[in-house]
């Protein structure tokens, strides 16, 4: 059995579906199969394409269709679907497939041949290579029956093309991790605070996700339960893996710190372990007969790929399980950041990131610094923590909000950038970045739209994967990049205002 934060993406695949008709004959039938098995087979050679394609036998009347769609239904490994119309498949006969599928969709517009055979083409091969209407037939049905899908335009021999249908996949897969994810949250949120509550009775319906609470003193239990010769075990490899302070090392004064931190991971990991859970939330508030605040055992946790919110905050513990789940494999990473305090100068404006430990490792390839620092608030033991600054680069941080009438993702392409200088005194991990467009202009625009404090950064996967996943997941997505200007923000908040009631009422 796999662990529930599995993020490999090789156990999923995505079906690859060809449409044609009755009416060419079996010779074009099986020159139409013959070339859609050799798209699938490009798709599955690019290295932008994570997922496995399968090539499914080609698609010739609306009962095949229909059955195609409910076995993809019912295929767990199954996370999308891909559909070509290579030549021309009456739209009328996709109807009750499309209506009754429940999977992401793709529809490649391609065709077998890059160039017009200029010398040789005659109407043979016009009949045999016509996607360039035979998918406008398609598009029509899925508009008019108003499937949500990606439409990805060209030959596979273009990068491009590969890269948008790994995007998608990538997204699919997000999509999978979230509709089977069970969230456990370690006390409530915190006291007052607004933007972390949420409808979670509706995010089960929307996204799948099954959020529930449990007492931490349980949690407690499983921490204070912990073999020692595991906690042994884990403290050898914190030493091995990371750069531990002297006092935290064995024989330093402090060492009794990190063995405790060492059995907060191992509670963790078997509590989320035997509830199936690959997200989670604490509260510190609410940390019960925990002697530390988690820190490091939530960053060591995240980097295994658990989704995780603090203070309670579930929905950006969603985001967190689905970035990880989206970036499986690619350099960078992925992690609860929360938007701390700002670097003003003008035309050099900066936004330093940070939460109060738990940022996780997976933002930077260096080797963290494991510290002991008082901690202001929560009247406990001082916790460890892993210490490092996120890696350079480009990435987007997302945030979830619930409106009421329904959920909302902003999400803002950010550059994240070198320290200025050294930060010697801030005792934890750390994110500085320049948001697109402008600072002024993306600080104006999330706080227009209600975002959240609380964020996933991803440094793995970018905007364009958000974009797909907001599409498959058929919730509002507002971006703030390059072409953000508050006047055009604004009026997009308006017409998404008329737009979600209308179609909610529909
Ligand atoms: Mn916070």
């Amino acid at each position: 059995m796999s662990n529930a934060n599995n993020t490999s993406l090789e156990r999923y695949e995505v079906w690859f579906l060809t449409g044609s008709q009755h009416l060419y004959g079996e010779d074009v039938l099986k020159q139409v199969a013959a070339q859609s098995q050799e798209i699938a087979a490009a798709l599955n050679e690019s290295s932008d394409v994570p997922v496995k394609i399968v090539w499914k036998p080609v698609l010739t009347d609306s009962d095949a269709i229909r059955r195609t769609a409910l076995e993809a239904n019912s295929d767990d490994a199954v996370i999308g679907v891909t559909a070509w119309m290579h030549t021309f498949s009456p739209a009328k006969m996709w109807i009750q497939g499309l209506d009754l599928l429940r999977k992401p969709l793709l529809h490649l517009h391609t065709q077998a041949n890059r160039d017009l055979p200029w010398a040789d083409i005659d109407f043979d091969f016009m009949n045999l290579n016509q996607a360039a209407h035979g998918d406008r037939e398609f598009g029509y049905i899925q508009s008019r029956l108003g499937i949500p899908r990606k439409t990805v335009v060209g030959h596979v021999s273009n990068p491009e093309v590969c890269r948008q249908v790994g995007s998608w996949q990538r997204a699919s897969a997000g999509w999978a991790a979230v509709r089977t994810l069970k969230l456990t949250r370690f006390g409530d949120n915190m006291r007052n605070v607004a933007v972390t509550e949420g409808d979670k009775t509706e995010a089960e319906l929307r996204f799948g996700v099954s959020v529930n609470t449990w007492s931490v003193n349980e949690l407690a239990e499983a921490v204070h339960g912990a073999a020692e010769s595991d906690v042994d075990a884990l403290v050898a490899e914190y030493e091995r893996l990371y750069e531990v302070v002297p006092e935290l090392q064995k024989g330093g004064a402090r060492h009794e710190s990190l063995r405790y931190s060492a059995r907060i991971e191992l509670g963790l990991r078997s509590f989320l372990e035997a509830n199936g859970s690959a997200a989670f939330t604490t509260s510190f508030e609410d940390l019960g007969a925990l002697r530390q605040l988690p820190g490091m055992a939530v960053q060591r946790l995240m980097a295994d790929g658990y989704g995780f919110g603090a203070e309670g905050d579930w929905k950006t513990a969603i985001l967190v399980r689905a970035a990880k789940v989206m970036g499986a494999g690619l350099p960078g990473g992925a992690s609860l950041m929360e938007d701390y305090t700002y670097h003003l100068e003008p035309g050099a404006e900066k936004i330093l990131g940070a939460h109060m430990l738990e940022v996780c490792p997976s933002l930077t390839a260096r080797k963290p610094r494991v510290e002991i620092h008082p901690l202001g608030i929560g009247g406990k033991e001082d916790p460890v923590r892993m210490v490092f600054d996120t890696d350079a680069g480009p990435g987007v941080v997302v945030a979830l909000s619930d409106m009421r009438d329904r959920f909302r993702l902003v999400a803002n392409a950010v550059d994240v950038v070198d320290l200025d200088e050294p930060l010697p005194n801030l005792p934890v991990a750390r994110a500085l970045w320049s948001p697109k467009p402008d600072f002024a202009t993306s600080a104006a625009a999330w706080l227009t739209a209600g975002a959240a404090h609380h964020t996933v950064l991803s440094t793995a996967v970018g905007m364009d994967v958000f974009e797909d996943f907001a599409e498959i997941a058929q919730t509002e997505l507002l971006t703030i990049d390059e072409g953000t200007t508050i006047r055009g923000f604004k009026k997009e908040l308006a017409w998404n205002a008329a737009y979600y009631k209308l179609a909610g009422g529909l």
